[in-house]
C-alpha cells in the first residue's frame, strides 16, 4: 500500500509504496515490505521520516491496530 510520509532531511511529503506492513515484534515500530524511497533523497529508513497525518490516516485504515 502507499503511505503518505515526510522526508526529515529535505522536508517535502511524498508518497511511498511500502508493500506489506507489520509491526516488529522487538522494536514496536512498523515494518514494511519495501524501502520507503524519497524522490529526491532515495531510500530512507523510518527513522529518516515522519508519518504525516495522511500516512496516519492511512495506518488506521490498513488494520495494523496492535
Ligand atoms: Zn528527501
Amino acid at each position: 500500500m502507499k503511505i503518505n510520509f515526510e522526508c526529515k532531511k529535505c522536508k517535502k511529503p511524498f508518497n511511498s509504496e511500502v508493500g506489506k506492513i507489520a509491526i516488529n515484534p522487538t522494536t514496536f515500530r512498523p515494518d514494511f515490505e519495501l524501502p520507503i524511497t524519497c524522490p529526491r533523497c532515495g531510500v530512507r529508513t523510518i527513522n529518516d521520516v515522519f508519518l504525516t497525518e495522511l500516512g496516519q490516516f492511512q495506518r488506521t485504515d490498513a488494520t495494523w491496530d496492535l
